[in-house]
């Protein structure tokens, strides 16, 4: 019995399921397929009609909701398990400005061709983050999502192989189930089909014209709250109705406070006094700056990968983790930035000692054309938490309470009228327990999408071979 195929796979093991992965279960009659091209993923599809079909591709699924088909003991979901890996490819049609990606296929690689293109695109900040597995939840881009709106919205051409085992080609222009099959794609994609390729339509890399950061150290939970809140004043104030610049708050375990902005080329004031305010805030709360350049970046390349070094940090044994989020449709309210301090930065941190908490600046191009099925596309302000830890380093009555923590702040959310939570595809525990899941309105972004993205489930996928999604039940 092993389960080194998982453990290669995955990015970080759910909070759901690690106990479970130390038992070691592997399935007898899963199997890992490296498919080459659409043509091996048809054939395969079309012999083996009855077996449940779990696609993964860059394994970053905080639920681990595909690559668990692999570790689940028996029972109806051993699945043919389609590791995409052999299907990493990136061309570019410069003429045209569009990139298209294999299905296998991660930002980095995306990214350094997009550079050599001299295009941008509104990408994730995770390196090896599937593009195909991003997209088809309708993944956001905190960074880049106000100009370049989100990266769903610039795909021109899918290729996507159905239950049945046809191939089909989908683009904007799709019609009839063709065209629902499209929509539905862009956020509801892992429940669909396998997507094979996806092209993209580019922008010009100048389209950022400079960004970087303020880190505050703030030391511990008391100097970060008053700092925070009046950080979310300035980023309601002075960002979020602002569409030529972004503004992402990150604040880890040790309580040092990032504060990343992005510039877009429809900025016209100057960058480094457009943030004076927020070292005035630091100032004033007696918290040290200890580094400040908000021009850092000078290419669109430099601002996309800028995480890159710091996740690749992120390790454990397993890496441990649990995703969440919250958001508003309109300016948030006072209440629900002290919402955001006093409890969505919670206690759990002093425990998962590798958390995040990002909270966003969203909307502009992401809400205009094509609107998403995707909650993700209804948040102008978005704050997820990336609950993370070791989990050789955390005892058993810590994981439980970190748990018990969160969970307790996810219904602390549910009762704050404004907010959303837990709508998103890429930022949701889709293996909580059920009385947290957010229900199909939320997660696609509106009770209509939800009804078609049903639709097109039971056309397209009426047995559930793609079941391993993660969403609410479809059918
Ligand atoms: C470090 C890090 C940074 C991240 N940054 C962002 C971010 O900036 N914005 C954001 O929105 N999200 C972000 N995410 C979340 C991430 O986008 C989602 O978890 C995404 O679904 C992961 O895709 P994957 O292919 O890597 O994962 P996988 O676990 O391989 O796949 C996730 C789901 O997509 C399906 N899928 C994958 N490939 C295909 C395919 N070719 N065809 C059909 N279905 C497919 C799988 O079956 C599964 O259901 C981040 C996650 C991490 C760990």
């Amino acid at each position: 019995m092993s389960t080194d195929w998982f453990k290669d796979k995955i990015w970080s093991i759910s909070v759901n399921k690690e106990a479970a992965l130390r038992e070691c279960k592997r399935s007898a009659s899963s199997a890992v397929v490296y498919p080459k091209s659409a043509q091996d993923i048809s054939e395969l599809l079309a012999s083996n009609q009855e077996a449940a079909v779990a696609v993964v591709c860059g394994g970053h699924s905080s639920s681990n909701v595909a690559a668990w088909a692999y570790v689940e003991d028996g029972g109806e979901d051993n699945a043919i398990i389609l590791d995409m890996k052999n299907m990493a490819s990136v061309t570019v049609d410069k003429e045209a400005s569009e990139i298209t990606v294999g299905g296998g296929s991660n930002f980095r690689q995306l990214a350094e061709v997009c550079k050599e293109a001299g295009g941008a695109l509104p990408i994730g900040t995770g390196d090896t983050v599937g593009v195909c597995g991003f997209t088809v939840n309708g993944g956001l881009s905190g960074y880049f999502g106000k100009r370049l709106g989100m990266l769903g919205q610039r795909v021109v051409n899918m290729e996507i192989v159905l239950a049945n085992g046809s191939v089909k080609n989908l683009t904007p222009a799709s019609k009839g189930d063709d065209g629902d099959l499209f929509y539905a794609c862009l956020g509801a994609g892992s429940a669909m089909g396998v997507v094979t390729s996806l092209t993209f339509k580019m922008d010009a890399a100048t389209s950022l014209s400079t960004g970087g950061s303020i880190v505050v150290a703030c030391g511990n939970k008391a100097s970060t709250k008053p700092f925070l809140r009046r950080a979310l004043q300035y980023m309601k104030e002075s960002v979020l109705s602002t569409p030529s610049c972004s503004m992402e708050i990150v604040i880890v375990s040790d309580y040092t406070v990032i504060i990343n902005f992005m510039f877009y080329d429809t900025f016209t004031e100057e960058a480094s006094s457009f943030v004076q305010q927020v070292r005035d805030d630091a100032q004033a709360c007696n918290v040290p700056i200890v580094a400040d350049d908000v021009t850092s970046h000078k290419t669109w390349f430099d601002a996309a990968s800028s995480l890159w070094d710091v996740i690749a940090g992120l390790k454990g044994d397993p890496l441990v983790r649990a995703d969440h989020c919250i958001g508003t449709r309109t300016l948030p309210s006072d209440e629900v930035l002290d919402f955001v301090v006093d409890t969505w930065v919670g206690d759990y941190l002093e425990k998962a000692l590798l958390s995040l908490v990002e909270i966003r600046s969203l909307g502009g191009a992401a809400m205009e054309g094509m609107k998403l099925p995707s909650g993700n596309a209804n948040a102008i302000f978005f704050a997820d938490t990336i609950v993370c830890y070791d989990g050789s380093s955390v005892s058993p009555q810590d994981k439980s309470s970190i748990m018990q923590e969160v969970h307790q702040v996810i219904v602390d959310a549910r009762n704050q009228s404004e907010l959303m939570v837990d709508f998103s595809g890429t930022h949701s525990q889709s293996d909580d327990p059920s009385e947290l899941l957010p229900c199909g309105d939320e997660i696609f972004g509106g009770h209509d999408n939800y009804l078609t993205i049903k639709k097109v489930k039971q056309t397209f996928d009426s047995t559930n071979r793609f079941r391993f999604h993660p969403f609410v039940h479809l059918l």
